[in-house]
């Protein structure tokens, strides 16, 4: 049994900035993620763009934000379970919860603060009867590393930023030995200046780019090797290929936390913020997993709401303590 002030599910940047905000206050923390790394959203999704709204940082690439919280968090010595969902959540009979993870894993605190963002991440598929066959035997549904690419060629179907963004890194940056980007309109979602980008690409016949198409048939001996594309009205065109990535975004899905007995509203966890409690005394959520009135889904306000949970949290912990705010210019930064 791991013991802990605080059990954080979901090591997302918001996670992540609390532990830094706990060990303010002297409280240790233990992350579980189903993800194998740390990051949440910026590790995952989005490690090589940068942000442009984090305070202080007039631009940041995603993943350096992460490995700069990680370092933040350090002097605190947080735990971590990755790799392995948080499934279930009981209350002992000394107030505390425990937490026990898919594969069998047990934490028990005081206090737990869910910060699992979008949840347990679930791609959008595209409606293709034999997709699962070939998922990492040449179907992926998010590009985590570029350099898997190096040399291969790779039909790339959606019409959002992911999906330009990609073709327009594997293709500049010579990585990807042929790039086809498919797309079931004429018209793209994702930012103007992407969508030019790719259309130059393509008039210099660095991207092949098929528009008013979709691809609807895969095919490969155990590894893919060719995608069949349909064309509004040219038909059906077999490509050969080593990679086909459909970039159609991630369903929002709570997982198992939805059946924890917390308030729910549209797949987010309903919290009072005043301190960003749920329903359940002694459970927080904060984050992209929460709402309330005026919610914005941003890095900076979750960072906020972290902060005021864990004050909360102390009050819980220590009900005889009164803690006073002290700044970290004045006691700098005394880890565990
Ligand atoms: C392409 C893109 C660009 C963006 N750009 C910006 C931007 O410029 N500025 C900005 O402020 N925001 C931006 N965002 C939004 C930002 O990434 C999110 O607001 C932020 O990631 C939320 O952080 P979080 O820690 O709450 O959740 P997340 O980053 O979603 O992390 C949650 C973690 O919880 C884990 N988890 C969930 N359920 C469980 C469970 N049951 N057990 C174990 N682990 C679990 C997940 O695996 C995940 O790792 C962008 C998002 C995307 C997709």
């Amino acid at each position: 049994m791991i013991q802990t002030d605080i059990i954080i599910i979901g090591a997302g940047p918001v996670g992540l900035f609390t532990v830094f905000e706990a060990g303010l206050l002297k409280l240790k923390c233990h992350l579980i993620d189903s993800l194998p790394q740390a990051g949440g959203q910026c590790s995952e999704i989005y490690p090589k763009k940068p942000i442009y709204d984090i305070p202080g940082f007039p631009s940041i690439l995603a993943g350096e934000l992460i490995d700069n919280l990680m370092e933040q968090a350090a002097p605190f010595k947080p735990g971590f379970t990755l790799g392995e969902a948080a499934l279930s959540i009981e209350k002992t009979n000394e107030n505390k919860f425990i937490v026990t993870t898919v594969k069998g894993t047990k934490h028990e605190a005081p206090i737990v603060i869910i910060a699992g963002g979008l949840g347990v991440f679930e791609p959008r598929k595209p409606p293709i009867s034999n997709i699962s066959d070939f998922e990492d035997k040449g179907v992926e549904y998010i590009i985590k590393d570029p350099e898997f690419y190096r040399g291969k060629r790779c039909v790339i179907a959606g019409g959002g930023d992911s999906a330009l963004d990609w073709s327009i890194f594997l293709t500049e940056n010579k990585i990807a030995s042929e790039v086809v980007l498919v797309h079931r309109s004429s018209s793209f979602r994702g930012h103007l200046d992407s969508v030019q980008k790719v259309i130059d690409l393509a008039e210099k016949g660095e991207i092949r780019l098929i528009t008013e198409a979709e691809v609807t048939g895969l095919s490969g001996n155990d590894q893919l090797d060719k995608a069949i594309v349909t064309h509004q009205k040219d038909g059906e065109i077999a490509i050969e290929t080593d990679h086909f990535i459909p970039l159609f975004g991630l369903k929002p899905s709570l997982g198992p936390i939805a059946d924890w007995g917390l308030e729910i509203e549209k797949n987010a966890i309903k919290v009072d913020t005043l301190d960003y409690s749920t329903n359940i005394p002694g459970i927080y959520a904060v984050g992209d997993v929460n709402t309330y009135e005026n919610k914005l889904k941003l890095i900076l306000c979750g960072f906020h709401e972290g902060t005021l949970a864990v004050q909360s949290a102390f009050a819980r912990i220590h009900p005889d303590k009164k803690n006073v705010l002290k700044y970290t210019t004045v006691n700098g930064i005394q880890g565990f």
